[in-house]
């Protein structure tokens, strides 16, 4: 029998995208024969017209299968949510807007078989130079600046231009399901749970329709949210910095000893009021720190589920088309995941 390969595609608002993605894998699909294939969609709340049109790609194309959740999740969990349905042999993640390019596949497939349990593309480093406008050379600084400091605060060795286009097996599906996060950072858990991996640089293409959902906002959002979600490093930097202050802040008692024995009045109102203003900044923002370690303790201990499933035909289709193996008929599907 074949091996069956699940392609799971989180979508938010990619009407424009999707038809011409599922048309280009189900040319690749016809043309890797030597394996079954199924993709799930999973939509991940979109405002616009694009769960009608997976809906309506599904009716015509027997390995298609939809999750629509209840609203949105964020990439990750729609990711999450997919991964959690999907029964390939392999799991390949790839985003809706096609900039991750399908012909890596068979490359992922070949080292796949080769023995690695997840292989994944990053963005070239040599792509830096090519970026003519300012906008794209200020998003290439900001995501490489972004993965320096998630690396260095959070001992994991994350690549620039780390991507969530990657394939692997079962078995890494199956621990990826036992992840119960409510604050899911997939690329760092990836890299987190160990195994065989290999990491194959691509070129991202260029987003056809559409934009990007990430925002400067979202992107520090983000990066304090994986780094807060993988290591306690920023509270050790609190407690280093208060030391430090501490050691040269008692280098000026000598000074205002000796001030005081001699009379010589220390002026210095402004610099007073800088002094203290500067370390009441300081202290909020370490109490801003811990309390974001203290809101996470609150999320991650209240039992509600990470995502909510809304529908999806996952139980309908038995899948014939392009070799895709029968899925159980038990419907299981349309109530709430935990
Ligand atoms: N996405 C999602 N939920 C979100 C934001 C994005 O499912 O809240 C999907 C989006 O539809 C796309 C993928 O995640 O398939 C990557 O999004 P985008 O292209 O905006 O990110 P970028 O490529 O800029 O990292
Ligand atoms: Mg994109």
């Amino acid at each position: 029998m074949k091996k069956l390969i699940t392609v799971v595609i989180p979508a938010f608002n990619e009407q424009d995208t999707i038809p011409v993605l599922v048309e280009k894998l189900a040319y690749f699909f016809k043309q890797y024969i030597q394996y079954a294939f199924e993709c799930i969609i999973v939509d991940d709340g979109s405002t616009d017209s694009s769960r009608s049109i997976i809906a309506n790609l599904c009716q015509q194309y027997p390995w298609l299968y939809y999750v629509f959740l209840s609203r949105n999740f964020g990439k990750d969990m729609a990711m999450k949510a997919g991964i959690d349905q999907a029964r390939g042999d392999a799991v390949i993640t790839m985003d809706a807007d096609g900039q991750h390019p399908i012909e890596l596949i068979p490359e992922f497939i070949q080292a796949w078989e080769a023995g690695y349990e997840i292989v994944y593309a990053y963005r070239e480093l040599s792509f830096a130079s090519e970026h003519r406008n300012l906008r794209m050379r200020m998003q290439h600084f900001r995501s490489r600046l972004f993965y320096r400091i998630a690396s260095r605060l959070t001992d994991l060795k994350m690549e620039q231009g780390l991507s969530d286009f990657r394939l692997f097996s079962r078995r890494v599906a199956q621990t990826i399901t036992q992840f119960h996060d409510k604050e899911l950072f997939l690329r760092a858990i990836f890299k987190w749970i160990g195994f065989k991996q290999k990491g194959i640089p691509y070129r991202p293409l260029q987003r056809e329709f559409g934009q990007t959902k990430y925002t400067l906002r979202s992107l520090i959002r983000l990066s304090l949210q994986g780094i807060t979600s993988f290591s306690v490093k920023p509270l050790n930097m609190a407690i280093y910095l208060g030391l430090t202050i501490s050691v040269l802040s008692s280098l000026y008692i000598p000074y205002v000893i000796w001030s005081f024995m001699y009379n010589h009045p220390i002026s210095g109102w402004a610099s007073m009021i800088v002094t203290v203003a500067f370390f009441g900044g300081l202290q909020l923002m370490i109490l801003g720190i811990i309390g974001i370690y203290i809101g996470k303790l609150f999320i991650q201990t209240r039992f509600h589920p990470p995502y909510i499933i809304e529908t999806t035909n996952l139980h309908i289709h038995t899948g014939s088309g392009v070799e895709a193996a029968s899925r159980p008929s038990t419907p299981v599907h349309t109530h709430i995941m935990k």
